[in-house]
């Protein structure tokens, strides 16, 4: 086991081979040592394990990932990734040491254009802008191109073909394995892929073409948005390398709590609070609601609890049409100080209802003491 090739070398591929690469280097390998074309061969039939096993790897994006990270560890029952990767899973930054490190591998390395990064920030917003949309001015501090040089890191803005790479960004090296040689490709160090190099370095940006700035990009938050949702506007991220395109901008929102409006889902949800002789008599109430105010009609009767629905008073839906409700929950209040007078007449009225009733205990008001 220790004595394990890498799997890219028993290829002949570089790290960053395509997995079409790697199919290809397998099938001319594979033909080349399989069993029926070389009978009774020890060797032949060792190097076909060996090749067969380091495709089944390679070519498995998963294990292929493990593997970068981990070697021959990653498959090994008595490496140092035993189990798999569970056993990592408390340990956390694993990953983290192993970049410290520079145990890449150099997997990340990459040619050709690279998209930007994405920037995320977050936002807060109103109540009532999450439910029908606004428009935000977010500043972004990210890298634009430089405007002294217009990007060119040039101060003639003049640039010229790199002699390392020939404007082709890539530079190529000739590796000799026992399969014969390779070529690996590699991203060209003198101009960093662009395929360019200044001569008079651009003395605001040193030469990167690119500035850090603050950048004011107009936000649209669609109706309907709600907590902890995310927003993602194109190409408004870091720029891209090597004619890649810029990253995104994603925000997250943060919704401001209603003093008096509870959210759920697209309906909302208020409490609102009448007297026992509203309740018994029914009765025309003014309620909040994302529109203002409107009246709610309390019917004869109504007991504790009992929701009312407004309806399509609720939030719009999110990039759709139409809206949610707004459910008004009643909660009947008892006065706690009566006055003679008042008692009376609530004594007069029960003694109506305990007539009314074929059982006294059923009454309204409750039992006579
Ligand atoms: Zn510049
Ligand atoms: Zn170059």
């Amino acid at each position: 086991m220790s004595e394990k090739r890498d799997y890219y070398e028993v290829l002949g591929v570089s790290r960053d081979a395509s997995t079409d690469e790697i199919k290809k280097a397998y099938r001319k390998l594979a033909k080349k040592y399989h069993p029926d074309v070389n009978p009774d061969n020890k060797e032949a039939e060792a190097k076909f394990k060996e090749v067969t096993e380091a495709y089944e790897v390679l070519s498995d994006p998963e294990k292929r990932a493990q593997y970068d990270r981990f070697g021959h560890a990653a498959f090994d029952p008595n490496g140092a990734g035993a189990g798999g990767f569970e056993g990592f899973g408390g340990f956390g930054g694993l990953d983290d040491i192993f970049d410290f490190f520079g145990m890449g591998f150099g997997s990340r390395q990459s040619r050709g254009p690279v998209k930007g990064a994405d920037i995320r920030m977050q936002m807060t917003i109103t109540f009532e802008e999450a439910a029908f949309g606004t428009e935000k001015d977010v500043t972004v501090n990210k890298y634009v191109n430089c405007s002294a040089c217009e990007g060119t890191g040039s101060k003639s803005k003049s640039t010229s073909t790199c002699s390392t790479c020939g404007g082709s960004g890539e530079v190529r090296i000739k590796q000799a394995t026992p399969f014969g040689s390779f070529v690996n490709v590699r991203t060209c160090h003198k101009c960093g892929g662009t395929g360019k190099t200044v001569t008079d370095p651009c003395t605001v940006c040193s030469g990167n073409g690119k500035v850090r700035k603050n950048v004011t990009i107009k936000v649209t938050i669609p109706a309907g948005i709600d907590n902890g949702q995310a927003i993602s506007i194109s190409g408004q991220g870091e720029p891209g390398s090597r004619g890649g395109p810029p990253g995104d901008l994603i925000i997250s929102i943060r919704v401001q709590r209603h003093n008096l409006l509870r959210r759920e889902g697209f309906d909302v949800y208020l409490d609102v609070t009448i007297d026992m002789i509203q309740a018994a008599l029914g009765d025309v109430i003014v309620v909040d609601t994302l529109d203002g105010k409107v009246e709610l009609t309390i019917p004869e009767g109504t007991q504790p609890g009992v929701s009312f629905k407004l309806k399509g008073k609720g939030i719009p839906k999110l990039h759709s049409s139409g809206r949610g409700d707004q459910i008004v929950r009643v909660s009947v209040s008892i006065p706690k100080k009566l006055n003679e007078t008042q008692k009376d007449l609530l004594r007069q009225l029960q003694a109506s209802i305990s007539e009314n009733s074929s059982n006294g205990r059923k009454s309204f008001f409750g039992r006579k003491k």
